[in-house]
């Protein structure tokens, strides 16, 4: 892209574009082409000072009284606007992450619109809880926590600060988002609209930047009530360790290493798209994809067959074509650390059945960060490429013999985020499912979703749940009141 047509993005704070108050800026560059689309400012801790001085005076100010009616005809307004842009929001989106502008299409966007749609119901729908004793009433208010921070990853950007900012706007709380400085320009795009909708100034605030520095800031700031982090493992031991002496609420969305368990009963069909689905969407880079595939021996080898079959059609091409189904790694670092791992597996003893290396693409994506989908037989499911979050284009298939052996290296793992398994028998996938050490588990299915659930992790993949009424929990402080009655006549 040439230099005129390189955007500058700037920070939404108090309802004003403004640049970054240091006036340093980051590259952001198309993983695909490996050219820079945009400058994103570098936002430091002043930055980050007057974007909590706005939202707080938003909460105490205009915006902290407006009521929930009013602000779930918001959220609806700032649906349509996402709506009304889907196309463009989708070309960046895909420009920004690698991803095929099909999935930006079809899965990224139009669940951000649902998301917004999803909570504006939520917040009419709205109702709390009443406990009544023979000589008192209890009821639960909802309030708003204040202010607060959400912090967000590169796989799915739109999606995941849409999932966090409704419900946290909805119930009324003022906003400082902070997008990953890898994939910005959704996050820019959706100030544009918010600005457009006419949201109170402060209401909303964007700051781009660095993790370490803008993100970093947001955790410390005294003016923010509470954190909603969806990222790494690592990181969100640094944002709880930030977080927890200030007694700020907390909730972590945290990384994964998802099994999807095949009984020889299963549908085999079925198991192998579905395995092969959750193992490469997006890359591989969905929290919630299956990177290790444990399969009953007895249907290893038709298995393993059909899969590798199956995924070398999975060929690496140009996001922006409708027809690509594999894009780009997000970045030249991620795809280096996920060669790393692949190199890794074959120290470990593992066999590459197929993919393993950089494809080679013409013009002007040959400088992208493309990787080959990846699939590793013959490892041990306890060594280091079985057990570490890659998060790209990379499972490990593993042979078990019982259910007890299968559940043992499905909760074999540090991680408790997602699991997928295949079977007929309807019995054992209730067994399972209790069994499993999971947030979620989907039977014959993967990723199948319904905002009103449980979305969360245990383990080290997370603390807290959002989803349906739990995220309108999350963004909220639940204060009882009781009203002593004396004593009734009819008690
Ligand atoms: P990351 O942890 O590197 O970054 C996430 C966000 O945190 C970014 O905005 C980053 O700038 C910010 N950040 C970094 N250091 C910070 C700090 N010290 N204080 C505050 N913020 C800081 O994660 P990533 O590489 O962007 O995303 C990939 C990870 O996210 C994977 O581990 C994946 O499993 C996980 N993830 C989890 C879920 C879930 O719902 N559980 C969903 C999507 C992604």
């Amino acid at each position: 892209m040439s230099e005129s047509l390189v955007r500058l993005l700037s920070n939404f704070v108090d309802g004003r574009f403004r640049d970054p108050d240091g006036g340093e800026y980051l590259d952001d560059l198309n993983p695909a082409t490996g050219e820079v689309i945009a400058r994103i400012p570098r936002s430091a801790a002043s930055d980050v000072d007057e974007a909590a001085r706005a939202a707080r005076s938003a909460f105490e100010g205009e915006w902290g009284r407006t009521n929930s009616m009013d602000r779930a005809a918001l959220l609806d307004k700032i649906a349509d606007g996402i709506e009304g842009r889907a196309d463009e929001l989708a070309n960046l989106e895909s420009q920004d992450s690698g991803k095929p502008i099909q999935l930006a299409r079809s899965v990224d966007i139009p669940r951000a619109v649902a998301n917004f749609r999803f909570f504006a119901g939520a917040v009419r729908h709205d109702s709390t809880t009443c406990h009544s004793m023979s000589d008192a009433l209890n009821y639960t208010l909802r309030r708003p926590l204040g202010v607060a921070g959400l912090i967000t990853p590169w796989n799915l950007p739109l999606y995941l600060l849409s999932w966090k900012t409704a419900p946290a706007l909805g119930v009324g709380n003022a906003v400082i988002a902070k997008p990953s400085e890898l994939t910005p320009l959704t996050a820019s795009a959706l100030a544009e609209i918010i600005d457009d909708v006419g949201l109170p100034a402060g209401a909303f605030n964007l700051v781009h930047g660095l993790g370490s520095e803008a993100g970093q800031a947001i955790v410390e700031d005294e003016r923010v009530d509470m954190i909603s982090f969806t990222g790494g493992t690592a990181t969100g031991a640094v944002v709880a360790r930030t977080a927890a002496p200030k007694f700020k609420k907390l909730s972590l969305e945290l990384g994964g290493k998802n099994p999807t368990l095949v009984f020889a009963d299963a549908d085999l069909d079925l198991a192998i798209e579905g395995a092969c689905r959750a193992g490469f969407l997006n890359q591989g880079q969905i929290c919630l994809c299956g990177s290790r595939i444990l399969v009953e021996r007895k249907i290893l080898d038709s298995f393993v067959t059909g899969l590798v079959e199956r995924v070398r059609d999975l060929e690496p091409g140009d996001p922006s074509l409708p027809e690509t189904r594999m894009g780009a790694l997000v970045s030249a670092a991620h795809r280096d650390k996920i060669e790393g791992y692949v190199s890794l597996a074959r120290d470990e003893g593992g066999t590459i059945l197929c993919g393993g290396s950089r494809p080679k693409l013409p013009g002007r994506l040959a400088r992208g960060a493309f990787f080959q989908p990846t699939v590793v037989v013959g490892l041990s499911p306890t060594c280091r490429t079985s057990t570490e979050e890659i998060f790209g284009p990379v499972v490990t298939v593993h042979p078990f013999d019982s259910e007890e052996e299968a559940i043992d290296i499905a909760n074999g793992v540090r991680y408790g985020l997602a699991a997928s398994l295949w079977t007929r028998d309807l019995v054992r996938a209730h067994r399972i499912s209790a069994a499993l050490e999971s947030g979620m588990v989907w039977v014959n299915t993967w990723l199948k979703r319904d905002l009103r659930v449980p979305f969360g992790g245990m383990k080290d993949s997370g603390v807290g749940r959002e989803g349906g009424w739990l995220s309108l929990d999350a963004f909220s402080e639940l204060r009882n009141v009781c009203i002593e009655l004396g004593p009734l006549p009819y008690s």
